[in-house]
């Protein structure tokens, strides 16, 4: 029975403990930093003298009779012939693989088909060298083998050569790494001296990983990701592969998908498909990362350092089938899935507290607010770091805003905020005009100029004269509205961005004539990005989005009796029309800006009718009216 029950000191302390088999693995590791140097020596004690150097490194002072360059990731067997061939016309007696798991892979390959001893010297994260495994692929297809005999008798970890390791490569392969290590926690033949090796090279992959994309030549942090490679390599070897692998291999043998960029994108959905399985692994893993739960901060850790997102981005055309691969597909983050704190008992007393304010709409806005922001941290399980950050964010957009620049305008605007509040407000009835965001460019009380101005006061672009005609829903002209017009010059600039521009340029308030009508003269607007140079622009180079604006006229029209219309006009054909930074563009106010030298645009803007509530409880007292004779003129039914 693997139940032990022992009482010790009036505590009872069960131990379960699953009978298990462990075979260490019997290879001679000589870690430390310059250890390549050691290489001689190993060769002669392994009593040989006519070495094949495999993989693109050169090292000297190595008896050797020949050196194989054309090593290629998942051991396909046409280049283990060629290297072969080597083998045979040199009379070699000892392998020596000199690079990532590629070259080790090789190296197997061979001694599984002449006997030969192998050094190892690996130089990425993979781990291969600590295994008996060896995958080869033929015809597309991968196919893995175990045996004692294929493991190298001698590995040389030196850490310098892992200094070079580009960072993204590093990151890949320490997952890679990492995966090793978590399926050797949920693996059926996991026992207590791996699951130890697994957690150290758990936390210390994680732990190195940042510093080395931050300082890749550190040789400290790469210290501990080699060692956390080599015990991750450990587990590997003394409990084999589990899902990540299963999946990985199956990837990387039929759609190509490269080795340790695959791991990356699976690991954290084979973890959350763990947690179902060994919770109990899941809960160990989170405790060593010192998170609330494993599968989502692996995931965020591969994201921060900038590792593959998705089995798509890696060139994998169709989504798979399965729900496991397709959520990896679309570089899905994993549900959380660990144990969670009930937090509603806090959120129902913040939104308590916010129940006595005076105003009811206030009580019923902060209350919804704290609902759903209590929602967002506990479903992404927000970390102290993330939030830290959010607030170092907005605390930035306060201190960027003077009277001219309004950060909280461009964050709602690129948020989408202010496009929903503009459809929710002013886009209603279907029969007005579109509205469009007011933008962080108006400014109040624009110069009064005559119809038939030019507000380009001759500044260079393509001359262009705009026809406006404001009406009301039933196409009646609206006399005497005002109309504000604004837009940037041919670079894109608004005259504030400008301080060498004397007085306002390119805006003017002008007044439609008793035929509803006005005109302008004006130069061709251009696209613009948004300012760019503040939090709002990191944020937008950080999700590779840009700052773009579809080139626009804007218009802020009042008129008595009518809703004002705040709105844009884009000019067809023009950028950024179907990607506008600010979500502003609608179908509806793309407009043809037709001619070529000398471009003319027409436009009739519909003013909705001014609803007071006074006037709209008249009006539904009127249609109650209606309706009650209505029924009164009624015959009765009965
Ligand atoms: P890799 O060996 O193909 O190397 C990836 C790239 O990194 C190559 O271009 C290589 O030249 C370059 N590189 C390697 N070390 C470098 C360094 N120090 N500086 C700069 N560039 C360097 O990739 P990998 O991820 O190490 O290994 C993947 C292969 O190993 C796959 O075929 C995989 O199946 C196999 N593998 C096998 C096992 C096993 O137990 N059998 C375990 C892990 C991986």
């Amino acid at each position: 029975m693997s139940l032990d029950l022992f009482v010790i000191q009036g505590y009872d302390v069960a131990m379960t403990v699953e009978p298990f088999e462990f075979n260490a693995p019997a290879s001679r590791v000589i870690f430390g930093a310059g250890t390549l140097s050691r290489l001689r020596d190993e060769v002669s004690r392994l009593g040989a003298s006519r070495v094949l150097l495999l993989g693109g490194h050169r090292v000297s002072g190595v008896p050797a009779v020949a050196r194989f360059a054309g090593v290629a990731m998942h051991t396909p067997i046409e280049v283990t012939e060629q290297a072969l061939k080597l083998v045979g016309q040199h009379d070699v007696d000892c392998l020596v693989s000199i690079g990532g798991g590629s070259s080790t892979g090789l190296g197997k390959a061979l001694a599984a088909r002449t006997g030969l001893p192998q050094i190892a010297v690996p130089t990425t994260y993979a781990g291969s060298e600590m295994t008996p495994v060896l995958g080869e692929t033929a015809d597309g297809r991968k196919t893995t083998r175990s045996d004692p005999a294929l493991q190298p008798k001698t590995i040389l970890y030196d850490v310098s050569l892992t200094l070079g390791l580009p960072v993204g490569l590093s990151v890949t392969s320490g997952f890679n790494a990492m995966a090793h290590a978590v399926e050797a926690l949920c693996s059926p033949q996991a026992n207590p001296a791996v699951d130890n090796l697994a957690l150290d090279a758990i936390t210390r992959l994680a732990r190195a990983l940042p510093r080395i994309a931050e300082r890749p030549a550190d040789v400290d942090a790469r210290t501990d990701a080699l060692t956390g490679a080599w015990l991750a390599g450990m587990c590997l070897g003394a409990v084999g592969t589990g899902l990540n692998h299963k999946l990985s291999h199956v990837l990387g043998g039929s759609a190509g998908l490269p080795h340790a960029e695959t791991h990356t994108v699976l690991l954290p959905h084979t973890m959350a498909s763990h947690a179902l399985s060994s919770p109990e692994a899941m809960r160990r893993i989170a405790s060593a990362l010192g998170v609330t739960d494993a599968p989502t901060a692996v995931f965020d850790l591969a994201r921060r350092l900038g590792g593959p997102g998705s089995l798509a981005a890696l060139g994998l055309a169709a989504p798979p089938a399965d729900d496991l691969l397709a959520a990896a597909w679309r570089g899905d983050r994993p549900a959380v899935t660990g144990e969670r704190p009930d937090l509603s008992w806090l959120t129902e007393q913040v939104v308590t507290s916010f129940a006595k304010s005076p105003d009811p709409r206030t009580s019923a806005l902060l209350g919804d607010l704290v609902r759903r922001l209590h929602g967002f941290v506990v479903d992404n399980d927000l970390t102290e770091d993330e939030w830290r950050t959010a607030i170092d964010f907005l605390t930035r957009a306060g201190q960027i805003c003077s009277p001219t620049r309004q950060e909280f305008v461009l964050l709602s605007d690129v948020l989408g905020i202010s496009s929903a509040v503009d459809l929710l407000t002013n886009s209603r009835s279907p029969e007005s005009t579109p509205s469009a965001v007011l933008g962080p460019f108006y400014v109040e009380g624009p110069p009064s100029r005559p119809s038939g101005a030019n507000l380009a006061e001759g500044l260079p672009g393509v001359p262009l004269r705009a026809d406006i005609r404001i009406t009301d829903l039933d196409g009646r002209p609206v006399p005497d509205a005002v109309v504000d017009v604004w837009q940037s010059d041919q670079d894109g600039f608004y005259d504030v961005q400008l301080p060498d521009l004397e007085g306002p340029v390119l805006r003017a308030r002008l007044r439609s004539a008793a035929d509803g009508r006005l005109w302008f003269r004006s130069i061709l607007p251009s696209e613009y990005p948004i300012p760019d140079d503040g939090p709002v622009g990191q944020l937008l180079r950080a999700t590779g989005r840009h700052p773009y604006r579809a080139p626009h006229l804007h218009f802020l029209i009042e008129a008595p009796g009518y809703r004002r219309l705040i709105t844009q006009l884009f000019v067809a054909g023009g950028r950024y029309l179907d990607s506008d930074a600010v979500f502003g563009v609608k179908d509806e106010l793309i407009v043809d800006f037709p001619g070529g030298d000398d471009r003319y645009v027409e436009f009739t803007f519909r003013l909705a009718p001014l609803r007071t509530p006074e006037l709209d409880l008249a009006a539904e007292l009127r249609a109650e009216d209606d309706a009650a004779g209505e029924v009164g003129d009624r015959p009765a039914d009965h």
